[in-house]
């Protein structure tokens, strides 16, 4: 709270009383800490794969590159963290494109089936290695949107979906019109969300278990991601989660106007 005072003074140099005035900055600092917050987030993001690669090129140049299993092993890290690097800025510079004002999509008739089929088709790797089955239930569906930004929402709810479930679970993923939406989604048999957490989850490089989520491999930034593309095609996302049970990620979106 700022808060400046002033006197009032008549004719005379008389007092005629005090103006005060109170002006309400909780929602200025709240803004200031969150991106002081960001700030240092990506620094610390950043760095630790930066650190990693240095660290190991310098150990090899000292002489490590001499046995060859002690080479491999460490280029194998090096290329990991590098692809890492890689990931962190590219989810950066689609963020922050995403977050500036001017930030517009162009909306188009869209074949949502095909959004879906092309982005199991780019996760399937993925969740094969896992032993993860996948159920479809898609609907022929038009929706008023990006494809390729599309495509990249339902890449990363079902990377995410892969990530937190143990092998051999199944993942649903259903789509379908109700009034004039069409919704999709994505369900889980993983590790689950406590209820308290769900509110925090589409904050960038917010993580419920920071250092397992880490170790998953991804950014930190998926949801945030997410929710930015889903908002600008004027729709909306929801999680409902049970822990040990499973999540399912739920997402409507504007049906394109029938012609
Ligand atoms: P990350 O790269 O860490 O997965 P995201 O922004 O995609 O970042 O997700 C934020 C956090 O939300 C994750 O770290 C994880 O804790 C939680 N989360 C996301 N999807 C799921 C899911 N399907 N099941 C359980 N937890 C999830």
């Amino acid at each position: 709270l700022d808060v400046y005072g002033a006197p009032v003074i008549g004719e005379h140099e008389r007092w005629l009383g005090v103006v005060i005035v109170f002006h309400d900055i909780t929602e200025l600092k709240k803004l200031e800490q969150v991106r002081k917050d960001f700030v240092a987030n990506v620094s610390h993001e950043l760095r630790t794969p930066v650190t990693s690669i240095k660290g190991f090129s310098e150990t090899l140049l000292d002489g490590a590159y001499q046995d060859t299993d002690t080479l491999l092993s460490f280029l194998e890290i090096i290329q990991t963290e590098s692809n890492r690097l890689e990931m962190l800025i590219n989810d950066l510079l689609n963020l922050s494109n995403m977050e500036r004002s001017a930030f517009h999509i162009e909306l188009e008739p869209t074949d949502m089936k095909a959004v879906i089929e092309r982005a199991v088709e780019t996760v399937h790797p993925k969740l094969a290695e896992k032993n993860i089955s996948l159920e479809l239930d898609l609907a022929p569906v038009i929706v008023n949107g990006d494809g390729n930004r599309l495509i990249q929402v339902i890449v990363n709810l079902l990377i995410n979906a892969c990530t937190y479930s143990q092998e051999n679970t199944k993942v649903s993923l259903k789509l379908y019109a109700e009034g004039d939406q069409a919704i999709v989604e994505v369900e889980d048999q993983g590790i689950g969300i406590e209820a308290s957490e769900i509110g925090r989850l589409f904050e960038r490089f917010y993580r419920v278990d920071r250092a397992r989520s880490r170790n998953s491999g991804g950014t930190g930034l998926g949801l945030s991601i997410v929710k930015h593309i889903i908002e600008a095609h004027h729709g909306n996302v929801e999680v409902e989660s049970e822990v040990g049970v499973g999540t399912t990620f739920t997402v409507h979106l504007p049906l394109a106007e029938e012609i």
